[in-house]
């Protein structure tokens, strides 16, 4: 549903289903944004940029110093993110811990 299914069927396990498809809002794809926008007002520096799929801004990851990727879900619910550092796209669901991929990469 909307561009993203759950990684895997039985992780973390059997009956644990992502709520949170349903919320994407933004297609998989890179994101033209190339910073965190909190790090620049805080003049900090992240180590790798997630973008959220319910609003499609973008914010540091869990291993920044600041985590405002974290910090984004916890003010606003948006459980949903998606890798914005190249490589292979992955997403994530704060909220069930739960991997995600893009249904066409
Ligand atoms: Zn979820
Ligand atoms: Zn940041
Ligand atoms: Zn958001």
């Amino acid at each position: 549903m909307n561009g993203w299914h759950e990684t895997y069927n039985d992780y973390p396990g059997p009956d644990v289903v992502c709520g949170h498809l349903a919320t994407i809002a933004v297609p998989p794809g890179p994101d033209p944004a190339v910073a965190c926008v909190d790090c620049l007002r805080e003049g900090t520096m992240w180590v790798e940029l997630r973008r959220c799929l319910v609003c499609g801004e973008t914010r540091c990851c869990e291993s920044s110093p600041r985590r405002h990727g974290r910090a984004h879900y916890d003010q606003t619910g948006h459980a949903v993110i998606a890798n914005q550092s190249g490589g292979e796209p992955w997403g994530w669901c704060y909220e069930d811990g739960m991997p995600l991929t893009p249904d066409v990469s």
